[in-house]
């Protein structure tokens, strides 16, 4: 049976007053199915419950974090797992959500890369998450202002998919999210990036998780990152700000002794001379078997004047829900049950 939410809303299966009603349920009313939808007639409901499936999930577990934050585990219908993190800072909601199960990219201190890739789910998959994520907290979907694709999976690699999903978070008939709110994340798939900037109708947002300025530290890091050497990645994220103007954000977690030396602050900022940059320094959030630590407060501070100096316009990102397990993948990773077992 086909999921309903992996249709463009134009494509929606009624036609005018009676799409907008769907619609309406769908995103402003987040009901979880067909027979909640009252004022459409007993037969349309009828046939869409016949021909669609609005709900892709089997199962939702959620664990809350005293700070506020709450992971998402979800079963999906064929038994994989994969993970959305709920973020409601004081003046956003903001949902982090996955484009994968697992991920292919194997980042040595992430608990997704060291599952492996098991598959690219659906646009109704990832825009799922928002819905479901929204019932969860007891709001509406259109509540939701902030996203990120940054949960499992490199979005870049699930890229169709992923644009769909984008175009019906932005649909003003459907959650109606602004553009400016909307980051995708990237390890740095250089044809991704330039890809993304020829996206003329979407603008949203990109962040680069380069994690590190020189080869030998990134590919210590990101073994699958060699395919994209740091010079090309560089190059895409000039060509996609002379196409698009705006600025690209670079995630860098914080390993300590790895990557918190002072000379990479240093090359970092070489780096990124000419680039309108934001660096977001993420102190690593450390999970059992990892064989990483995050870098000390001191170390972190170090880091950030060295860049500071240097013209660079850089921040800490502090970790929400640490006790929620809120690093990418380390819920599903503690399930034998879960994803390791579907994969
Ligand atoms: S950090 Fe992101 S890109 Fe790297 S393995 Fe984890 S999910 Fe994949």
């Amino acid at each position: 049976m086909q999921l309903l939410l992996d249709l463009h809303p134009d494509q929606y299966p009624l036609e005018g007053f009676r799409r907008k009603q769907l619609l309406e349920w769908v995103f402003v009313q987040g009901v979880g199915g067909f027979e909640a939808m009252t004022n459409l007639p007993g037969p349309v409901r009828a046939d869409l419950s016949a021909k669609f499936r609005l709900n892709p999930f089997r199962e939702i577990e959620t664990v809350r974090s005293s700070d506020g934050s709450a992971k998402y585990l979800f079963t999906l219908l064929d038994g994989r797992q994969m993970e959305a993190v709920y973020m409601p800072y004081l003046d956003r909601k903001t949902v982090c959500v996955s484009t994968m199960v697992g991920c292919p990219a194997r980042c040595a201190f992430c608990a997704t890369g060291a599952m492996g890739f098991g598959r690219n789910l659906t646009p109704g998959e990832i825009v799922g998450q928002v819905l479901a994520v929204a019932g969860g907290e007891g709001i509406s979907p259109r509540e939701i202002r902030n996203l990120v694709f940054m949960g499992m999976g490199e979005a870049m690699l699930n890229y169709e998919h992923t644009m769909v999903a984008a175009r019906i978070l932005l649909h003003p008939q459907a959650l109606g999210m602004s553009k400016r709110r909307i980051t995708l994340s990237t390890v740095g798939i250089a044809k991704g990036i330039r890809r993304l900037a020829e996206e003329d109708d979407l603008g949203i947002k990109l962040a680069i998780s380069l994690h590190a300025p020189d080869e030998e530290t990134r590919q210590k890091i990101i073994p699958t990152g060699a395919a994209n050497s740091i010079e090309e990645i560089m190059a895409a994220a000039r060509d996609y700000q002379d196409v698009t103007g705006r600025r690209v954000t670079m995630e860098y977690t914080m390993l300590r002794g790895i990557n918190d030396h002072l000379w990479q602050a240093e090359l970092l900022a070489e780096r990124l001379r000419g680039l309108v940059s934001h660096v977001n320094l993420i102190p690593m959030n450390p999970w059992e078997g990892s064989g990483f630590e995050s870098s000390t407060e001191g170390q972190i501070q170090a880091f950030y004047d060295a860049l500071q100096d240097r013209g660079v316009d850089v921040s800490v990102r502090r970790s929400r829900g640490k006790d929620a397990g809120a690093a990418c993948g380390q819920l599903a990773l503690k399930r034998p049950a879960g994803l390791a077992a579907a994969l």
